[in-house]
């Protein structure tokens, strides 16, 4: 039997460039290799956006589309709203009663947001839970392999150490979920920081071609390359790192690279390259979106049959979960 996978990603809105590389691209290669379960976290997005709800709908959608676009296959994964499988909920309590207090606290996630994010208040029962959520989700399905970013290895250990504490008490019941670490270097958003959401700095999969010409126009370069005469060094340039990750033509870029140094060429010659391999891979992409957007019932049976599935798997897991407790079979 092939390998189950799990993986998730919170409804945060239309997905970049940092996603498609750092995750995205590989989700859709596991689907030749093992049982996909694909989850759109949104109890997750409420936990820590509580006081505002209204765009977790709209944001689900354009997750979707995006996931859709890049080749997620409902025919071959199972993909799956979060909330519309009620498991995750009813596993969710069964782990937060053995979940000792103190691995949510030393969790080094949880002090960092704690301490960075200002503008939310997220002192609350269910934020400092958010491990144990992600341990049910996982488990819920078996999932052996979940491809993270390492921003993300910290809460799988975590879900490791909750699968192990669940099988000391109640006999094995949840296989120990591994990591599939992607390799993908962070790729850097136009202002040269990580790309994110949250810094205002992604070039989206589902952008324009014109919205992304012109992030790409502005986007910073090697700051020490102010004029057009002046030699540059890739290595010091946010662009170089989006050209390593997205354009495979290796002739091209060591021409572009000798240009930059010698001054050969300009910054706007090599975006232009940029831009051309971006959109050979963002055209395809953006033209399956489409065809999903235009209609609404395909989407939404997209997530009734992948929920169906899920639910069926889901199911099983808590009926073993309720005889291990030793609760009176339903
Ligand atoms: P955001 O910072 O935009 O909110 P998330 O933290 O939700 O993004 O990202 C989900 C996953 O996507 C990460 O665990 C990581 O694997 C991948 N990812 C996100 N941004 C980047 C990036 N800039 N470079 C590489 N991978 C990324």
């Amino acid at each position: 039997m092939a390998k189950r996978v799990f993986s998730g990603m919170r409804p945060t809105g239309r997905l970049h460039l940092g996603h498609l590389a750092g995750a995205l691209f590989n989700w859709v290669r596991f689907q030749d290799e093992y049982d996909c379960y694909y989850c759109i976290v949104d109890w997750h997005a409420m936990m820590s956006d509580y006081s505002d709800t209204s765009s977790i709908t709209s944001n689900c959608r354009e997750v979707l589309l995006d996931w859709l676009g890049v080749g997620l296959d409902p025919d071959r994964s199972t993909i799956f709203l979060q909330s519309h499988v009620p498991q995750h909920a009813e596993l969710h309590l069964a782990l937060s009663m053995i979940a000792p207090l103190g691995w949510l606290e030393r969790c080094p996630t949880y002090k960092d947001q704690i301490l960075n994010i200002q503008n939310k208040d997220l002192s609350t029962y269910a934020f400092l839970g958010y491990p144990v959520l992600m341990a049910a989700d996982i488990l819920l399905y078996k999932g052996e392999l979940v491809p993270v970013g390492e921003d993300q290895s910290a809460h799988l250990e975590i879900s490791r150490e909750m699968a192990r504490r669940f099988n000391n008490f109640f006999g094995e019941v949840f296989p120990e979920p591994q990591t599939i670490l992607t390799k993908t270097p962070k790729v850097p958003g136009t202002d040269g920081r990580k790309m994110s959401k949250s810094y205002g700095n992604s070039i989206n999969i589902a952008d324009s071609p014109e919205e992304i010409w012109e992030k790409l126009r502005t986007m910073m370069t090697d700051p020490a390359r102010e004029r057009r005469k002046d030699p540059g060094d890739p290595d010091k340039c946010p662009v170089w790192d989006i050209h390593k990750v997205f354009n495979n033509d290796m002739e091209e870029r060591d021409r572009l690279s000798e240009g930059c140094r010698t001054a050969g060429i300009g910054c706007i010659d090599c975006k232009k390259a940029l831009y051309s391999h971006l959109m050979g891979i963002l055209e395809p992409v953006q033209a399956r979106r489409r065809s999903f957007e235009s209609s609404e019932d395909d989407m939404i049976e997209v997530l009734r049959k992948g929920a169906r599935k899920a639910e069926r798997v889901a199911a099983v897991t808590i009926s073993e979960v309720i005889r291990a407790i030793g609760f009176i079979p339903r």
